[in-house]
Protein backbone atom coordinates (compact mmCIF):
# COMPACT_ATOMS: atom_id res chain seq x y z
CA UNK A 1 0.00 0.00 0.00
CA UNK A 2 1.58 3.40 -1.09
CA UNK A 3 0.98 5.59 2.41
CA UNK A 4 1.64 8.52 0.62
CA UNK A 5 -1.45 8.49 -1.34
CA UNK A 6 -3.01 8.49 1.65
CA UNK A 7 -5.00 12.06 3.11
CA UNK A 8 -2.63 13.26 5.32
CA UNK A 9 -4.34 12.99 9.10
CA UNK A 10 -3.11 16.15 11.03
CA UNK A 11 -3.17 16.40 15.06
CA UNK A 12 -5.52 19.15 15.37
CA UNK A 13 -6.65 21.15 11.60
CA UNK A 14 -9.19 23.83 11.76
CA UNK A 15 -12.81 23.09 11.20
CA UNK A 16 -15.43 25.21 10.66
CA UNK A 17 -18.92 25.02 11.24
CA UNK A 18 -20.57 26.43 8.17
CA UNK A 19 -21.73 29.77 10.13
CA UNK A 20 -19.07 31.78 9.78
CA UNK A 21 -19.33 32.69 6.54
CA UNK A 22 -22.86 34.25 6.92
CA UNK A 23 -21.16 36.43 9.36
CA UNK A 24 -18.30 37.19 7.10
CA UNK A 25 -21.16 38.33 4.83
CA UNK A 26 -22.15 40.56 7.35
CA UNK A 27 -19.20 42.42 7.39
CA UNK A 28 -18.54 42.53 3.70
CA UNK A 29 -22.27 43.62 3.54
CA UNK A 30 -21.75 46.59 6.35
CA UNK A 31 -18.34 46.86 5.09
CA UNK A 32 -16.78 46.59 8.75
CA UNK A 33 -14.18 45.30 7.37
CA UNK A 34 -11.24 46.48 9.95
CA UNK A 35 -10.90 48.34 12.40
CA UNK A 36 -12.87 46.48 14.93
CA UNK A 37 -17.01 46.51 14.42
CA UNK A 38 -19.82 45.01 15.91
CA UNK A 39 -18.11 41.47 15.73
CA UNK A 40 -15.24 42.34 17.77
CA UNK A 41 -18.09 43.19 20.41
CA UNK A 42 -20.43 40.67 20.00
CA UNK A 43 -17.84 38.04 19.97
CA UNK A 44 -16.28 39.11 22.81
CA UNK A 45 -19.89 39.21 24.66
CA UNK A 46 -20.20 35.26 23.59
CA UNK A 47 -16.94 34.39 24.77
CA UNK A 48 -17.17 36.31 28.00
CA UNK A 49 -20.80 34.69 28.90
CA UNK A 50 -19.49 31.10 27.78
CA UNK A 51 -16.27 31.53 30.37
CA UNK A 52 -18.54 33.06 32.72
CA UNK A 53 -16.20 36.24 33.34
CA UNK A 54 -17.47 40.27 32.99
CA UNK A 55 -15.02 41.32 30.20
CA UNK A 56 -13.23 40.38 27.34
CA UNK A 57 -10.82 41.97 24.87
CA UNK A 58 -10.62 40.00 21.72
CA UNK A 59 -6.42 40.13 20.63
CA UNK A 60 -4.87 39.24 16.98
CA UNK A 61 -3.22 36.92 19.43
CA UNK A 62 -3.02 34.33 22.57
CA UNK A 63 0.55 36.31 22.90
CA UNK A 64 -0.22 39.47 22.92
CA UNK A 65 -2.61 38.81 25.71
CA UNK A 66 -0.30 37.15 27.73
CA UNK A 67 2.16 40.04 27.10
CA UNK A 68 -0.85 43.29 27.48
CA UNK A 69 -1.24 41.00 31.17
CA UNK A 70 2.62 41.50 31.65
CA UNK A 71 2.41 45.12 30.00
CA UNK A 72 -0.39 46.17 32.61
CA UNK A 73 1.51 44.32 35.42
CA UNK A 74 4.38 46.61 34.80
CA UNK A 75 7.05 43.62 34.64
CA UNK A 76 9.91 45.19 32.88
CA UNK A 77 13.78 44.79 33.41
CA UNK A 78 15.07 42.95 36.63
CA UNK A 79 11.77 41.61 37.30
CA UNK A 80 11.02 38.16 37.65
CA UNK A 81 8.05 36.23 36.75
CA UNK A 82 7.36 32.72 37.65
CA UNK A 83 5.93 30.38 34.65
CA UNK A 84 5.36 26.71 34.31
CA UNK A 85 8.14 24.75 32.92
CA UNK A 86 6.03 22.36 31.18
CA UNK A 87 4.26 24.46 28.16
CA UNK A 88 4.25 25.87 25.05
CA UNK A 89 7.03 28.76 24.16
CA UNK A 90 4.59 31.06 23.88
CA UNK A 91 3.72 31.11 27.55
CA UNK A 92 7.25 32.31 28.39
CA UNK A 93 8.01 34.68 25.35
CA UNK A 94 6.39 37.38 26.54
CA UNK A 95 8.66 37.61 29.71
CA UNK A 96 11.42 38.26 27.74
CA UNK A 97 9.44 40.61 25.59
CA UNK A 98 9.50 42.59 28.81
CA UNK A 99 13.27 42.22 29.71
CA UNK A 100 12.05 40.20 32.67
CA UNK A 101 13.79 36.84 33.71
CA UNK A 102 11.56 33.84 33.70
CA UNK A 103 11.55 31.81 36.47
CA UNK A 104 10.25 28.15 35.62
CA UNK A 105 8.43 25.83 38.03
CA UNK A 106 8.06 21.94 36.94
CA UNK A 107 4.44 19.82 37.41
CA UNK A 108 3.13 17.50 39.50
CA UNK A 109 1.85 14.07 38.01
CA UNK A 110 -1.90 14.24 38.61
CA UNK A 111 -2.61 16.95 35.81
CA UNK A 112 0.94 17.67 34.43
CA UNK A 113 0.58 21.23 35.36
CA UNK A 114 2.63 23.14 37.96
CA UNK A 115 3.57 21.29 41.28
CA UNK A 116 2.06 23.68 43.98
CA UNK A 117 4.48 22.45 46.44
CA UNK A 118 7.35 23.49 44.12
CA UNK A 119 5.57 26.95 43.56
CA UNK A 120 5.59 27.91 47.18
CA UNK A 121 9.44 26.66 47.17
CA UNK A 122 10.22 28.24 44.62
CA UNK A 123 8.27 31.84 45.80
CA UNK A 124 10.44 31.56 49.18
CA UNK A 125 13.41 31.29 47.40
CA UNK A 126 12.95 34.58 45.32
CA UNK A 127 11.69 36.36 48.33
CA UNK A 128 14.75 35.25 50.33
CA UNK A 129 17.02 36.51 47.26
CA UNK A 130 15.21 39.71 47.46
CA UNK A 131 13.25 38.80 43.83
CA UNK A 132 10.23 38.75 44.59
CA UNK A 133 8.03 37.46 41.32
CA UNK A 134 5.91 39.85 39.77
CA UNK A 135 3.28 37.12 38.17
CA UNK A 136 2.75 33.51 38.69
CA UNK A 137 1.91 32.42 34.93
CA UNK A 138 -0.49 29.14 35.28
CA UNK A 139 -1.25 26.75 32.20
CA UNK A 140 -3.87 24.06 32.20
CA UNK A 141 -2.04 21.73 29.55
CA UNK A 142 -3.65 20.05 26.50
CA UNK A 143 -7.36 20.84 28.26
CA UNK A 144 -6.81 19.73 31.89
CA UNK A 145 -6.96 22.41 34.30
CA UNK A 146 -4.52 22.76 37.22
CA UNK A 147 -4.50 22.49 41.18
CA UNK A 148 -6.09 25.51 40.86
CA UNK A 149 -7.10 25.32 44.49
CA UNK A 150 -3.77 24.93 45.70
CA UNK A 151 -1.98 27.56 43.46
CA UNK A 152 -4.61 30.41 44.21
CA UNK A 153 -3.72 30.22 47.84
CA UNK A 154 -0.34 30.26 47.45
CA UNK A 155 -0.59 33.11 44.80
CA UNK A 156 -2.66 34.71 47.42
CA UNK A 157 -0.72 34.11 50.56
CA UNK A 158 2.08 35.91 48.63
CA UNK A 159 -0.42 38.55 47.05
CA UNK A 160 1.27 37.46 43.69
CA UNK A 161 -1.20 37.81 40.43
CA UNK A 162 -2.13 35.02 38.78
CA UNK A 163 -2.01 35.08 34.87
CA UNK A 164 -4.13 31.89 33.69
CA UNK A 165 -3.10 30.36 30.28
CA UNK A 166 -5.99 28.62 29.55
CA UNK A 167 -5.44 28.70 25.44
CA UNK A 168 -5.38 25.20 25.12
CA UNK A 169 -8.57 24.74 27.66
CA UNK A 170 -11.54 26.59 26.34
CA UNK A 171 -14.33 25.03 28.22
CA UNK A 172 -12.31 22.93 30.12
CA UNK A 173 -13.91 22.85 33.98
CA UNK A 174 -12.19 23.17 37.36
CA UNK A 175 -15.11 22.66 39.82
CA UNK A 176 -17.81 23.16 37.45
CA UNK A 177 -16.28 26.80 36.88
CA UNK A 178 -14.34 27.35 33.17
CA UNK A 179 -10.85 27.61 33.10
CA UNK A 180 -9.40 31.09 32.70
CA UNK A 181 -12.08 32.91 34.66
CA UNK A 182 -9.79 32.01 38.16
CA UNK A 183 -6.87 34.19 37.30
CA UNK A 184 -6.57 38.39 37.46
CA UNK A 185 -6.02 37.53 34.11
CA UNK A 186 -7.03 34.92 31.83
CA UNK A 187 -5.55 34.16 28.51
CA UNK A 188 -7.56 32.20 25.55
CA UNK A 189 -6.37 31.40 21.88
CA UNK A 190 -8.33 30.88 18.76
CA UNK A 191 -4.92 29.70 16.90
CA UNK A 192 -5.36 27.37 13.89
CA UNK A 193 -4.49 24.48 15.77
CA UNK A 194 -6.61 24.95 19.09
CA UNK A 195 -10.51 23.69 19.37
CA UNK A 196 -12.02 26.90 17.80
CA UNK A 197 -10.25 28.95 15.67
CA UNK A 198 -10.40 32.58 14.06
CA UNK A 199 -7.52 31.41 11.64
CA UNK A 200 -5.30 33.74 14.65
CA UNK A 201 -6.58 35.11 17.35
CA UNK A 202 -6.48 35.26 21.20
CA UNK A 203 -8.32 37.32 24.25
CA UNK A 204 -7.74 38.65 27.35
CA UNK A 205 -10.49 38.11 30.65
CA UNK A 206 -11.09 39.12 33.42
CA UNK A 207 -13.89 40.68 36.10
CA UNK A 208 -12.02 43.54 36.38
CA UNK A 209 -13.75 46.00 34.19
CA UNK A 210 -10.27 48.73 33.92
CA UNK A 211 -7.97 45.34 33.18
CA UNK A 212 -10.21 44.96 29.89
CA UNK A 213 -10.18 49.00 29.13
CA UNK A 214 -7.05 49.09 29.29
CA UNK A 215 -6.36 46.33 27.16
CA UNK A 216 -8.49 47.62 24.33
CA UNK A 217 -6.49 50.90 25.21
CA UNK A 218 -2.90 49.41 24.66
CA UNK A 219 -4.10 47.30 21.67
CA UNK A 220 -4.91 50.18 19.56
CA UNK A 221 -1.90 52.24 19.35
CA UNK A 222 -2.59 53.97 22.88
CA UNK A 223 -4.41 56.62 21.00
CA UNK A 224 -5.86 58.83 24.32
CA UNK A 225 -8.76 61.03 24.11
CA UNK A 226 -8.02 63.92 21.67
CA UNK A 227 -8.83 64.77 18.22
CA UNK A 228 -5.12 64.29 17.05
CA UNK A 229 -3.16 61.51 18.18
CA UNK A 230 -2.01 62.01 21.60
CA UNK A 231 -0.07 59.03 23.57
CA UNK A 232 0.88 59.15 26.95
CA UNK A 233 1.79 55.78 26.91
CA UNK A 234 3.53 53.03 24.41
CA UNK A 235 0.61 50.94 22.43
CA UNK A 236 0.71 48.02 20.33
CA UNK A 237 -1.10 47.21 17.56
CA UNK A 238 -3.07 44.11 18.82
CA UNK A 239 -6.63 44.50 18.42
CA UNK A 240 -8.98 41.43 16.62
CA UNK A 241 -10.03 42.89 13.06
CA UNK A 242 -13.96 42.30 12.44
CA UNK A 243 -13.25 40.05 9.76
CA UNK A 244 -11.75 37.42 11.96
CA UNK A 245 -14.03 37.91 15.37
CA UNK A 246 -16.84 36.96 12.48
CA UNK A 247 -15.25 33.94 11.95
CA UNK A 248 -14.82 33.57 15.92
CA UNK A 249 -18.64 34.09 16.40
CA UNK A 250 -19.75 31.01 13.92
CA UNK A 251 -17.07 28.65 15.73
CA UNK A 252 -18.95 29.55 19.07
CA UNK A 253 -22.02 28.30 18.00
CA UNK A 254 -20.49 24.64 17.58
CA UNK A 255 -18.04 25.16 20.58
CA UNK A 256 -19.60 23.15 23.17
CA UNK A 257 -20.38 20.29 19.92
CA UNK A 258 -16.23 20.74 19.30
CA UNK A 259 -15.46 19.84 23.39
CA UNK A 260 -17.68 16.78 23.01
CA UNK A 261 -16.10 15.64 19.89
CA UNK A 262 -12.66 15.66 21.20
CA UNK A 263 -13.58 14.46 24.48
CA UNK A 264 -14.91 11.46 22.10
CA UNK A 265 -11.71 10.80 20.14
CA UNK A 266 -9.82 10.64 23.40
CA UNK A 267 -12.60 7.60 24.77
CA UNK A 268 -11.97 6.32 21.64
CA UNK A 269 -8.21 5.92 21.88
CA UNK A 270 -8.62 5.36 25.47
CA UNK A 271 -10.76 2.06 25.54
CA UNK A 272 -8.86 0.25 22.81
CA UNK A 273 -4.86 1.57 23.49
CA UNK A 274 -5.25 1.31 27.50
CA UNK A 275 -5.10 -2.72 27.00
CA UNK A 276 -1.63 -2.00 25.66
CA UNK A 277 1.36 -2.74 28.18
CA UNK A 278 2.94 0.82 29.11
CA UNK A 279 0.21 3.14 27.55
CA UNK A 280 -1.14 5.63 29.92
CA UNK A 281 -3.27 8.58 29.21
CA UNK A 282 -2.86 12.15 30.40
CA UNK A 283 -5.52 12.34 34.09
CA UNK A 284 -8.78 14.03 34.26
CA UNK A 285 -7.86 14.86 37.82
CA UNK A 286 -11.07 15.27 40.33
CA UNK A 287 -13.37 17.54 40.38
CA UNK A 288 -11.85 18.75 36.75
CA UNK A 289 -13.21 18.35 33.18
CA UNK A 290 -10.63 18.57 30.73
CA UNK A 291 -11.87 19.44 27.17
CA UNK A 292 -9.15 16.84 25.58
CA UNK A 293 -7.62 19.43 23.23
CA UNK A 294 -5.34 17.06 22.04
CA UNK A 295 -5.19 13.81 23.27
CA UNK A 296 -1.76 12.87 25.14
CA UNK A 297 -0.25 9.89 26.68
CA UNK A 298 2.99 8.26 27.64
CA UNK A 299 5.16 5.05 26.67
CA UNK A 300 6.86 3.41 29.25
CA UNK A 301 9.56 1.56 26.94
CA UNK A 302 10.27 -1.16 29.48
CA UNK A 303 7.12 -2.15 29.50
CA UNK A 304 6.01 -1.65 26.01
CA UNK A 305 9.04 -2.64 24.56
CA UNK A 306 8.53 0.01 21.85
CA UNK A 307 9.00 3.52 22.70
CA UNK A 308 7.65 6.87 21.91
CA UNK A 309 9.85 7.64 18.93
CA UNK A 310 9.32 4.38 17.23
CA UNK A 311 5.31 4.88 17.41
CA UNK A 312 5.63 8.63 16.18
CA UNK A 313 7.95 7.75 13.45
CA UNK A 314 6.13 4.36 12.15
CA UNK A 315 2.63 6.76 12.37
CA UNK A 316 4.77 9.56 9.97
CA UNK A 317 5.30 6.69 7.71
CA UNK A 318 1.53 6.65 7.03
CA UNK A 319 1.47 10.39 7.06
CA UNK A 320 -0.24 10.34 10.52
CA UNK A 321 0.86 13.49 12.13
CA UNK A 322 1.89 12.72 15.78
CA UNK A 323 3.96 14.70 18.31
CA UNK A 324 5.78 14.14 21.25
CA UNK A 325 4.74 16.82 24.49
CA UNK A 326 5.86 20.46 24.69
CA UNK A 327 9.82 19.81 25.31
CA UNK A 328 9.74 21.85 28.94
CA UNK A 329 11.17 25.32 28.83
CA UNK A 330 14.04 24.75 31.49
CA UNK A 331 15.55 22.57 28.75
CA UNK A 332 15.11 24.99 25.82
CA UNK A 333 18.37 26.20 24.22
CA UNK A 334 16.83 29.89 24.38
CA UNK A 335 16.11 29.86 28.17
CA UNK A 336 19.32 28.46 29.52
CA UNK A 337 20.71 29.72 32.86
CA UNK A 338 17.60 30.81 33.90
CA UNK A 339 16.51 29.80 37.53
CA UNK A 340 14.47 26.76 37.25
CA UNK A 341 12.77 24.20 40.05
CA UNK A 342 13.01 21.11 38.73
CA UNK A 343 11.33 17.31 39.91
CA UNK A 344 11.61 15.21 36.77
CA UNK A 345 8.58 15.09 35.90
CA UNK A 346 7.99 17.12 32.29
CA UNK A 347 11.58 15.69 31.70
CA UNK A 348 10.19 12.22 31.99
CA UNK A 349 6.76 13.38 30.16
CA UNK A 350 8.77 14.72 27.45
CA UNK A 351 10.49 11.55 26.79
CA UNK A 352 7.93 9.21 26.71
CA UNK A 353 5.18 11.35 25.59
CA UNK A 354 3.28 11.54 22.46
CA UNK A 355 0.73 13.85 21.36
CA UNK A 356 -2.31 11.73 19.02
CA UNK A 357 -4.13 13.47 15.96
CA UNK A 358 -7.51 14.83 18.33
CA UNK A 359 -9.25 16.64 15.93
CA UNK A 360 -13.02 16.89 16.11
CA UNK A 361 -13.41 16.71 12.17
CA UNK A 362 -11.48 13.00 12.46
CA UNK A 363 -13.61 10.62 11.34
CA UNK A 364 -14.59 7.06 12.78
CA UNK A 365 -12.18 5.15 9.71
CA UNK A 366 -9.06 7.52 10.58
CA UNK A 367 -8.63 7.02 14.26
CA UNK A 368 -9.37 2.94 13.58
CA UNK A 369 -6.70 3.30 11.22
CA UNK A 370 -4.14 5.10 13.75
CA UNK A 371 -4.62 2.52 16.71
CA UNK A 372 -4.25 -0.02 14.37
CA UNK A 373 -0.70 1.05 13.31
CA UNK A 374 -0.27 1.61 17.09
CA UNK A 375 -1.62 -2.16 17.80
CA UNK A 376 0.68 -3.47 15.25
CA UNK A 377 3.59 -2.13 16.84
CA UNK A 378 3.10 -4.29 19.89
C1 LIG B 1 -1.29 28.33 21.59
C2 LIG B 1 -0.77 28.67 22.91
C3 LIG B 1 -0.44 29.99 23.26
C4 LIG B 1 -0.38 31.12 22.27
O1 LIG B 1 -1.51 31.39 21.59
P1 LIG B 1 -1.41 32.11 20.15
O2 LIG B 1 -2.82 32.51 19.89
O3 LIG B 1 -0.93 31.06 19.19
O4 LIG B 1 -0.48 33.25 20.26
C5 LIG B 1 -0.05 30.27 24.55
N1 LIG B 1 0.04 29.29 25.47
C6 LIG B 1 -0.23 28.01 25.17
C7 LIG B 1 -0.14 26.99 26.25
C8 LIG B 1 -0.62 27.66 23.88
O5 LIG B 1 -0.85 26.37 23.59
Amino acid sequence: MDFMNLKKIWLSSPHMSGEELKYIQEAFDTNWIAPLGPHVDAFENEVANFVGVKHAAALMSGTAAIHLALVMLEVGSGDEVICQSFTFSASANPIIYQHATPVFVDSETDTWNMDPNLLEEAIKDRILKGRKPKAVILVHLYGQPAKLDEIIQICNRYEIPLIEDAAEALGSEYKAKKAGSFGKFGILSFNGNKIITTSGGGMLISNDEDIIQKARFLSTQARDDAPHYEHTHIGYNYRMSNVLAAIGRGQMSVLQKRIEQRRSVFEHYKTVLSDLPGIHFQPEYKGTLSNRWLTALTIDPKLSKVDREKVRLELAKKNIESRPLWKPMHLQPVFKGVPTYINGTSELLFKNGLCLPSGSNLVRKEIELIIDSIFKLF
